[in-house]
């Protein structure tokens, strides 16, 4: 047995929901809905990636013309994709259970901007029990911004909430070494741990496909390759398997296990350190220097300078009153806000600026310390 999962992305690919019909299939993720309750009972959280917008499309409206055609696509995704929460709302409502839809493409997480929003909005579900069900938002994800596959996004959605646990669920027991449909010689691949993924696993995903949705086992590897170096460990598993995600996030090993490359605070602190420009700097009272090498968070009444121009989600360096560097983190506010409320209580940061962030100039979580504070020296 391994560890157990604290913070779980579940990715729920179409052929899950549907069970390989063309109708999403309620018992399914009924069944799902009741693994899922019991694993967030224990203390875990969970967040949903799920396909099936399209399909609930095309199952309301029946075969359309140029089906296959991006804008029809687009089309069946906004009138499945109401049809599909609406499914989850009522099911999870069985276990009294709240959902949320969180729909994003590539360029949430690319920008900063909307890349901490997202991280802050996840953060504060999770603070109220709340499930995300995420997906990609198909309307108006055009060619060059979408993700463009669950399974990718799925990895995506695990680096952004410092998932520990990713499980892809699909209709296949795990990675094989060729296609089990069509070779009886294929096997069960039960760990990965080359980094990099070796061309003959590629090879061997390259084979297989899947009906309806859009993934295949090659999106499946690039996912678990991703996800892995953002610090979680990674199944691919079946969806079918009898209370496969319980005994995944009890540590069971079932499927394909890819083991994380990092731990997820490794890779979030390089993310944060990485993406200095050189630039963008805050110097900081003593009492700030000190509450941020006691783990605190930074609040504008310390902020005593601000050098540079810098947005919302950028990396700042944080100057000790003694001038060295104290470390690096993720600025909620930018160069110009801060300018407005340095030096005051958080609690005045709404009649200053007319709005606020939260209370935090950089929240703990998103600050490193790489230097000592000024009494150690
Ligand atoms: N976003 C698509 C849908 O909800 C599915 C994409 C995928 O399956 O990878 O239908």
């Amino acid at each position: 047995m391994g560890q157990k999962a604290e913070r779980i992305v579940v990715k729920l690919g179409t052929s899950t929901l549907t069970e390989g019909s063309q109708r999403l299939h309620a018992p399914r993720i009924l069944d799902l809905a009741r693994q899922i309750d019991l694993i967030l009972r224990r203390g875990a959280t969970v967040t949903l990636v799920s396909s099936g917008a399209v399909a609930a499309g095309r199952e309301r409206l029946g075969e359309v013309e140029g089906s296959a055609g991006i804008p029809t696509k687009q089309m069946l995704a906004a009138i499945g994709q109401s049809r599909l929460m609406a499914l989850y709302e009522s099911i999870f409502g069985f276990y009294d259970r709240v959902v949320a839809q969180v729909l994003l493409t590539r360029t949430d997480f690319m920008r900063r901007q909307s890349y901490l929003n997202a991280r802050n909005t996840f953060e504060t579900l999770r603070q109220h029990g709340v499930i995300p069900i995420v997906n990609e938002n198909d309307t108006v994800a055009t060619e060059e911004i979408r993700v463009g596959d669950n399974d990718n996004l799925s990895a995506l959605v695990a680096g952004l909430v410092d998932a520990d646990l990713l499980v892809l669920l699909t209709d296949q027991e795990g990675l094989f070494t060729g296609d089990p449909r069509l070779s009886r010689d294929a096997e069960l691949i039960r760990e990965v741990k080359a980094h990099p993924i070796p061309p003959e696993l590629w090879e061997a995903a390259g084979g297989t496909r899947s009906g309806l949705g859009t993934g295949g086992m090659s999106t499946k590897l690039q996912a678990a390759d991703l996800a892995r170096q953002a610090g979680a460990d990674v199944r691919i598993a079946s969806g079918s398997a009898p209370d496969v995600l319980i005994r995944l996030a009890d540590g069971e090993e079932i499927g394909t296990r890819f083991p994380r490359v990092e731990s997820p605070l490794e890779s979030r602190k390089r993310y944060i350190l990485a993406g200095w420009s050189g630039r963008a700097t805050i110097a900081i009272d003593p009492g700030a220097a000190d509450a941020l090498g006691r783990h605190g968070s930074l609040l504008p009444v310390g902020v005593t300078r601000v050098e540079g121009a810098f947005q919302r989600g950028d990396t700042v360096q944080v100057l000790s009153p003694d001038g060295r560097e104290l470390g690096r983190g993720l600025v909620n506010y930018t160069d110009d806000e801060l300018g407005r409320i340095r030096g005051e209580r958080s609690e005045r940061i709404r009649e200053l600026l007319g709005y606020d962030y939260g209370d935090e100039v950089i929240h703990r979580d998103d600050f490193v310390l790489t230097g000592r504070r000024s009494e150690e020296t």
